[in-house]
């Protein structure tokens, strides 16, 4: 679902690509997470003391959110989903998961922020609600692990806000727009963003990072089932935010994308605008029109699919 927070025309840094902003960060002697802040400043009129304290709010939701889900398990008020943060949890409890800590940790709170969600509770639309597992996940458990700041945490976050605006103002960031590619896989670029930033990384290393995430979720296709964000979402989140530290831990090593950010970014509106409607959440294709997915449709609705 389409973020509401951010409109265009709102921003004065809007217009410009990812290539200018970082041009614009070396000549101001600033961080890409700073200059974001500064203009954020500029366009609302908030202080830097409002602004970091009003992402530091977010922050807090990001991380009830992620942890809503894990000791109790969480139903979405459909009753098609829920109970997989819990049990995945218990799952990593018991030493089982193959994954290591960090990308465990990672998933399970991915799948936590998403059925908190579809419970209607309270998240951060990160840049959408589809997809809000995503930078949470990412941002607090490579936080946790190295150990960073909270403020570090915060800076993060404006890091990713700068990626996600790039996407927003370019292409989209809307799955009926764009499909899932503009929901996962641009929350899946913010994240990988702040992650490097956490892991040490320099922002040339972050834009590599976010456009090695978005590449490898280009062509994803919006196909909720019965049209509710929970199937595939929920899951979709968990397996974006691997994708999103996988892209971090190689950029981090300096491993670089061939094709710049901007331009994967004007590749994956091209995708989305080349998608059919029915991919683009309508619920009418894809998964949303498997043979389960048109009886869960029928049990959600009591009436048959092909009547919608
Ligand atoms: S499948 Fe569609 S509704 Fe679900 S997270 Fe992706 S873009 Fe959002």
């Amino acid at each position: 679902m389409e973020s509401t927070n951010y409109e265009k025309g709102e921003n004065v840094m809007a217009e410009f690509w990812m290539s200018e902003i970082l041009k614009g960060c070396v000549e101001k002697g600033m961080s890409l997470g700073e200059y974001i802040l500064a203009s954020e400043c500029e366009n609302t009129g908030q202080t830097r003391e409002q602004a970091l304290d009003r992402m530091s709010q977010m922050l807090d939701v990001m991380e009830q959110s992620a942890r809503g889900g894990l000791e109790n398990p969480v139903f979405s008020n459909s009753g098609l989903t829920g109970g997989c943060a819990h049990q995945y949890h218990g799952y990593i409890q018991k030493g089982q998961s193959i994954l290591g800590p960090v990308l465990a940790d990672a998933v399970q709170m991915a799948l936590s922020c998403s059925e908190v969600n579809a419970a209607m509770g309270k998240i951060v639309a990160c840049p959408t609600a589809g997809s809000c597992g995503i930078v949470p996940a990412a941002v607090l458990a490579v936080g946790k692990y190295r150990g960073n700041s909270r403020e570090e945490m915060v800076q993060a976050l404006f890091t990713a806000s700068g990626v996600g605006m790039v996407i927003g103002e370019h292409a989209t960031l809307a799955g009926a727009d764009g499909g899932c590619q503009a929901e996962c896989g641009a929350a899946a670029a913010m994240a990988a963003a702040a992650a490097v930033r956490l892991l040490g990384g320099d922002d040339e290393q972050a834009v590599h990072g976010a456009a090695m995430a978005l590449k490898n979720l280009l062509g994803l296709v919006c196909d909720p089932v019965c049209g509710l964000v929970e199937i595939p979402c929920i899951k979709r989140n968990a397996v974006s935010v691997s994708v999103a530290l996988t892209a971090a831990d190689m950029a981090c090593a300096g491993v670089r994308s061939y094709i710049p950010f901007d331009e994967v970014v004007t590749a994956m509106y091209a995708i989305g605008k080349a998608l059919p409607q029915q991919l683009r959440e309508t619920g009418q294709g894809g998964l949303a029109a498997t043979k389960t997915g048109m009886e869960m449709y029928q049990r959600i609705y009591g009436q048959d699919y092909g009547a919608m």
